[in-house]
């Protein structure tokens, strides 16, 4: 399922992004949902050799097995948030479990009332889940963060942060790297009519922008306050940040392949090169 010529790029100093997993909320396979994929948020993003890994979904333990069939692992883990679907590949995330990887485990969204390691704790505890955090044998260091900090995790790569509009908060983040960049914003909800100011400067000019696109406008006036937007404020948003590409992401998990696939021509008619996002998708910036 991977795209080989992603690695290829990365050897070569690339930088790209690869989809593991798109949905939102809760992963939904089926014969319906082949095209598109069922497995909830995480990404891959790698700039020369450095790995960073976006939200730990169902997505991520795919992830895991691609990533154990080379050598030792080395990544920064950033979550959007810890609602389950953003964080429930984890205790079957392979290269977790291995004493050879070192992982930096990141959110934003926690303090001060919260700490992802206990939030990850919490999830892996009986009777929840049978075994104890202190079951994954990689290095972890978990790392509490404000949202709107900016890290330079190596001289030549800027990841910038900022909060989004979502229960519980959530993190939006934007990684820079050679000139171009790539931005991962969900979970986020918008109020119709007014651009999210915070969004649009994280955006501003970017690359790559892939974005909250559960509802459509048509469908948003039904789930106020839950945390989410549409493909079409994704689209005003590009427009107004001179922002490249758009990839629509967080699939609902109601939108078979059929009714995706006509969603993303819509999309693409309104503001060109827009993809939905896919399981096994690479993009270079
Ligand atoms: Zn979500
Ligand atoms: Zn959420």
């Amino acid at each position: 399922m991977a795209d080989k010529t992603a690695d290829r790029q990365d050897a070569n100093g690339g930088f790209f992004v690869r989809f593991w997993g798109v949905r939102g909320s809760i992963p939904c396979p089926g014969p319906d949902f082949v095209r598109y994929g069922g497995n909830t948020s995480c990404l891959e993003v790698r700039c020369s050799g450095r790995l960073f890994i976006l939200d730990g979904g169902t997505g991520l333990r795919p992830l895991g097995l691609y990533l154990e069939k080379s050598g030792a692992v080395d990544a920064d883990l950033f979550f959007s948030h810890t609602h389950m679907d953003h964080i429930n590949g984890l205790p079957f995330f392979k290269s977790a479990f291995k004493a050879k990887n070192r992982f930096r485990f990141w959110a934003g969204h926690l303090r001060p009332k919260f700490k992802l390691r206990d939030v990850i704790c919490h999830m892996m505890t009986e009777p929840i889940f049978p075994v104890p955090i202190d079951i994954l044998a990689a290095d972890i260091a978990f790392r509490d963060f404000a949202a709107g900090e900016t890290f330079r995790p190596r001289p030549d790569i800027t990841i910038r942060t900022a909060p989004l509009n979502h229960p519980n908060g959530a993190t939006g983040y934007r990684i820079e790297y050679g000139g171009r960049s790539i931005c991962y914003v969900t979970d986020t909800e918008h109020t119709p009519g007014k651009p999210d100011q915070t969004v649009l400067a994280l955006i501003a000019d970017a690359d790559i922008v892939i974005y909250d696109s559960t509802y459509t406008d048509e469908e948003l006036p039904r789930y106020t306050g839950w945390g989410h937007s549409t493909w079409q404020e994704g689209v005003r948003l590009c427009r107004a940040a001179g922002a490249r590409k758009l990839v629509l992401f967080h699939h609902d998990p109601m939108r078979d392949d059929r009714a995706l696939a006509a969603l993303e021509q819509e999309a693409a008619n309104a503001f060109p090169g827009t993809v939905a996002a896919r399981e096994g998708l690479a993009l270079t910036p």
